[in-house]
């Protein structure tokens, strides 16, 4: 019976739903018209009984034919708890409440970082089911969510897929995702443009409130003092909020005593550092969604190389391939290992190799590169050309201005600074001088 009651569920659930709560539950028992149903831990139980109790009773019962009872139990607990199925009211029609407007708010998130993407293993089961739970039932469970982690190992996506995944479910619903630093941008333009009211009245309004990078809260303490209200204003009213952060809350320096027991009340997860076997995953499922095959043994390669941080990871993955696909060689470990790591004796890298590859990229003459010229795309380019000089000579600012046609020291300093900033914030930007880096190499490498 039960797994016929699986498929059912499987068909009528997200299938990351599905396989985080109720792929591994069994039957324990089933007799005198009582069934019960053992579960993995008591955190998946809890979820279960809150949120899907009254449509596993639903098609038990479709299944079966008659009403019957049905328990949630787990081997970690010694007894079992009885559920009434009325205490709940949760509606499974509620999960094809689906209409076809398109939400504004989706726009501010990157569709890729949703939970389908998103590779789980051991050291971020507990941040990836808190997660999926609090988008399932917001306000109920851990509130506040407070996500915890290093740089790079995923928190920004796990808001975001919560956002996805709430927006997926209730269309209409206001799921405001924003970053520390827009909270308090925000808060600056409506002090100054003398429309608090209005920035209370947005933020008091969300179904789910997401800050991301909390700790750069530190030392703002108007910021805090305002996301103090929204805070409260937001949990009294069983609203859901959920915050990421590089560290736990008693670590951010000069956090007011009473955010960090506010953010300590509900559940801290933490993410650690994935796994050998996490990192391939990940590496796998990206080159899917990518159309790319990879060998595993390049796979491996990588992963053995990049422990630290994901996005470094992907990064090395995406160096990778475009190396290949310039160089025209094949995917193999000893192909890719001089751009995965650089050897230590770079080598030389002339700086008119460097501009003409510039010039050749952005399509303009090498005479506009050291001329004047201030319109927009010669003077990105001739930007972009600075501040690679500089990653790959040992050439000094003046030595530089000098190759640009006699620019000032200050005006190379300003262009380095500037790129290395940009680059930061815009992804395809960064891919492009990852190339531009490539290419120089390669045509550097050829020469000698
Ligand atoms: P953080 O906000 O913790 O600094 P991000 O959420 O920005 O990290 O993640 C960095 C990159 O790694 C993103 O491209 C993200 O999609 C990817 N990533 C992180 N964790 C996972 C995971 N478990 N599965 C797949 N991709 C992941
Ligand atoms: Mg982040």
């Amino acid at each position: 019976i039960w797994n016929q009651v699986l498929d059912r569920l499987k068909m009528r659930l997200n299938p990351t739903a599905f396989e985080t709560w109720l792929a591994s539950a069994t039957v324990q028992t089933f007799q005198d018209n009582c069934l019960v149903i053992q579960v993995e831990n008591p955190f998946i139980l809890n979820h279960l009984q809150k949120t899907y109790y009254s449509l596993i009773v639903e098609e038990v019962e479709t299944i079966v034919g008659y009403s019957i009872s049905v328990k949630l139990t787990t081997s970690q607990e010694q007894n079992w708890k009885i559920v009434d199925k009325d205490e709940y009211n949760y509606s499974s029609n509620k999960l094809n409440n689906k209409t076809d407007k398109q939400s504004p708010k989706l726009s501010q998130l990157n569709p890729h970082y949703n939970f389908s993407r998103f590779v789980v293993g051991p050291t971020n089961r507990m941040a990836h089911a808190a997660s999926l739970a609090v988008a399932e039932s917001p306000g109920r469970e851990f509130n506040p969510l407070f996500l915890c982690g290093g740089v790079g190992l995923g928190k920004t996506h796990l808001m975001q897929a919560i956002a996805h995944y709430r927006l997926e479910l209730y269309p209409n619903a206001n799921v405001f995702y924003v970053s520390t630093e827009q909270f308090t941008n925000d808060l600056i333009t409506s002090i100054r443009q003398d429309s608090m009211e209005h920035f209370r009245e947005h933020y008091r309004t969300a179904d789910i409130l997401l800050v991301d990078d909390i700790q750069f809260i530190e030392g703002k303490e108007y910021t805090q003092e305002e996301f103090f209200h929204t805070f409260n204003t937001l949990h009294e009213a069983g609203k859901q909020v959920v915050i990421a952060s590089d560290r736990p809350p008693k670590r951010i320096p000069s956090l007011q005593d009473r955010l960090v027991s506010r953010f300590s009340m509900g559940l801290i997860a933490d993410i650690q550092v994935p796994d050998l076997e996490t990192r391939m995953a990940i590496l796998q499922k990206k080159a899917e969604y990518e159309n790319i095959v990879l060998p595993r043994d390049v796979i491996e390669y990588i992963a053995t190389n990049y422990t630290s941080n994901i996005r470094e990871l992907e990064g090395a993955l995406i160096r990778a391939v475009t190396y290949i696909s310039i160089s025209g060689l094949s995917m193999t470990v000893e192909n890719i290992a001089p751009v995965l790591n650089p050897p230590m004796e770079q080598i030389s890298v002339s700086p008119d190799v460097i501009i003409k590859i510039i010039a050749e990229n952005f399509n303009v003459s090498i005479e506009d590169l050291k001329g004047s010229s201030r319109r927009r795309e010669i003077s990105l380019a001739r930007q972009i050309g600075m501040y690679l000089m500089r990653q790959h000579t040992d050439l000094s600012l003046p030595r530089i201005g000098e190759e640009f046609g006699g620019k000032d020291h200050t005006t190379v300093l300003y262009s380095c600074d500037k790129i290395s900033k940009l680059q930061k914030k815009d992804w395809d930007l960064s891919q492009q001088l990852s190339e531009l880096s490539d290419r120089i190499n390669i045509a550097s490498r050829n020469q000698e």
